[in-house]
């Protein structure tokens, strides 16, 4: 037996043959050639090879997603078959004497940057497809297969690190339990194997994953050890412990249909952050309150196209329904930095945690962010929906926001769709901009949102995706997040907004009496999260607590005061 350990990310026990995936990377060394004909050929026969892969690609996505999805891979065809991008490479590896993966990784390189600098958001979004058809053909030349997660068992699915597009490939619901080499507990795989309760651990030692494939294992998500080939003592301490953990999971169930309420009467919200509706059924399940957090842009993750104004509207629509009337809060598309969705055609930053993402991507894109908002003004009939903008740090930002909105509303209007006016707007706090100008904020939005993710590691200085970095926020020196946390409590109140949590730490059980003292009125947490939260609720005896957000005074924003 041998036993790795590393950081549990998400609690639980899975047995199961470890899968092992590995990412594909192109490696494209610059080199020179003699013979031209022959590399020539090379090239030949590797485009002849990608055209046909696209050809077979589109039948299966016509099967799959519908022709109008699938005309992407006939954008590919044409892509590989344009004339400029086809003499760019013969040129280089007739004149230059590059190598046929050089030659295509060069011409891919310049064509991509002449697109975007062209004013059209569609050309420029053909940069990520021509990125996509080069990968192709450079792997046809090198020889190489496609790398792609299909699942056909239940498996662990083990890998050096995953990219969140990367996980919304796979078919979750053949994945046992997640383990990685990389990764970090904030970052957004992750917070998605938590909300999809699935057991994950992270930060597991060196190069020893890819060697262990196919290996028969049981992974603790408690302890955070993976013990491969489990011998008898091991399999029966797993035993005992999936039995106390059932008992634990039996216990909380007693606080379903439960207030959240301290032990003297102060009651809060508490709510489930979601990434899609599959993950609705786990909020349910565990009783939330409400929807404190939907990250939109998972629908958007691991496509090939993006979902269009209807298939939001019927996402968005679902959601508010199933909640039957219980507080259901959106984001708008939070995209960028790690969660980099290929039909952007995103260029390449050198920092994209402080690049073009969130609001900042959708201020740039407003055809794509109206789209969505009339996506989510047209569900708002059918629920009790709220808008909550990411990333914010001006108030530009939020004038600018408004503006479309109400050009989505119009856009409506003139159509004779019907939809609700006063939909409460809302930001994320999360960046330490947000938190210094939470007094003129509050004066403009209906509720704050606070963000621990991404706010922890700006005011912190450290990258949320950094495993190097887990001690710094293991040793639990919250105190710069705290008290910036109480200042936006207070300027919120102040103005009469409610604030929230929905960041991980909102479910940090140690800093809850914390939260209730400084004001916090509603926390979001993974779906699992929320019994554990109310029981924890329950046991606080609030002897000072900050002043709450009081309804009866609420101010109304709408676009008459905008
Ligand atoms: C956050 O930053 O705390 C947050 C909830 O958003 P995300 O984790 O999706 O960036
Ligand atoms: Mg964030």
């Amino acid at each position: 037996m041998l036993v790795l350990s590393g950081k549990p990310v998400f609690g639980g026990i899975a047995r199961g043959k470890l899968f092992y995936f590995q990412q594909d990377e192109n490696e494209v060394v610059k080199r020179l050639i003699k013979d031209t004909d022959r590399e020539l050929g090379r090239y030949e026969t590797a485009k002849k090879h990608a055209l046909e892969e696209l050809d077979e690609l589109y039948s299966k996505a016509i099967e799959k997603v519908g022709e109008n999805d699938a005309s992407i891979f006939i954008i590919h065809k044409m892509l590989i078959e344009d004339s400029t991008f086809d003499s760019g490479v013969r040129d280089r590896i007739k004149n230059d004497r590059f190598s046929a993966d050089y030659a295509v990784a060069q011409t891919s390189r310049d064509l991509s940057a002449a697109f975007s600098n062209l004013g059209s958001n569609y050309i420029k979004e053909r940069a990520a497809d021509l990125k996509d058809v080069c990968d192709r053909l450079i792997r046809h030349i090198q020889n190489k297969d496609e790398k792609r997660i299909e699942l056909n068992e239940k498996v662990i699915l083990c890998a050096d690190d995953l990219m969140p597009s990367e996980t919304m490939q796979i078919d979750l619901s053949n994945v046992l339990a997640i383990i990685t080499r990389y990764g970090s507990s904030n970052s957004h795989t992750a917070i998605l194997a938590r909300t999809m309760n699935i057991p994950a651990i992270i930060g597991i030692g060196a190069d020893r994953l890819s060697m262990l494939r196919d290996m028969e294992a049981i992974v603790d998500g408690y302890s955070g050890s993976v013990y491969i080939e489990p011998d008898e003592a091991a399999l029966r301490r797993i035993e005992q412990l999936e039995e106390n953990e059932a008992k634990k999971r039996e216990m909380l169930k007693r606080f379903k249909g439960r207030k959240n309420v301290t032990l003297d009467g102060t009651e809060i919200e508490v709510f489930a952050n979601i990434a899609g509706l599959n993950d609705l059924n786990y909020a349910l399940e565990n009783d939330a309150g409400g929807i404190g957090l939907f990250r939109s842009e998972f629908l958007y993750l691991g496509r090939i196209h993006m979902p269009d104004e209807d298939e939001q509207y019927f996402n968005y629509r679902q959601v508010l329904e199933r909640m039957g009337g219980r507080k259901v809060i959106i984001r708008t598309m939070d995209a960028g930095a790690d969660k980099n969705i290929k039909s952007f055609g995103l260029a390449k930053e050198e920092n994209p945690a402080l690049g073009v993402r969130s609001i900042r991507l959708c201020l740039l894109r407003p055809e794509m962010f109206k789209t969505q908002l009339r996506a989510l003004f047209r569900a708002s009939m059918y629920g009790d929906l709220s808008i909550m903008l990411p990333l914010v740090t001006a108030t530009e930002e939020i004038h600018r926001a408004k503006v479309l909105i109400e050009e989505a509303k119009d856009q409506l209007r003139a159509k004779g769709v019907p939809f609700k006016e006063n939909v409460p707007i809302g930001i994320m706090v999360e960046t330490p901009a947000a938190v210094l100008m939470s007094e003129d904020f509050a004066r403009e939005v209906d509720f704050f949102s606070i963000g621990t993710n991404d706010l922890e590691q700006y005011i912190m200085a450290l990258d949320r995706q950094n495993l190097t970095l887990e001690t710094y926020y293991e040793h639990k020196d919250h105190e710069p997040l705290l008290r910036a946390m109480r200042m936006v409590c207070d300027n919120a109140h102040r103005h009469g907004i409610p604030v929230g949590i929905c960041g991980e730490l909102g479910a940090d059980l140690e800093l809850t009496e914390e939260f209730l003292k400084m004001g916090i009125d509603e926390i979001s947490v993974t779906p699992s999260q929320v019994l554990p939260l109310r029981q924890r609720i329950r046991t606080i005896k609030l002897d000072e607590r900050k002043q709450l957000f009081d309804p009866a005074a609420v101010k109304t924003i709408n676009s008459d005061t905008w």
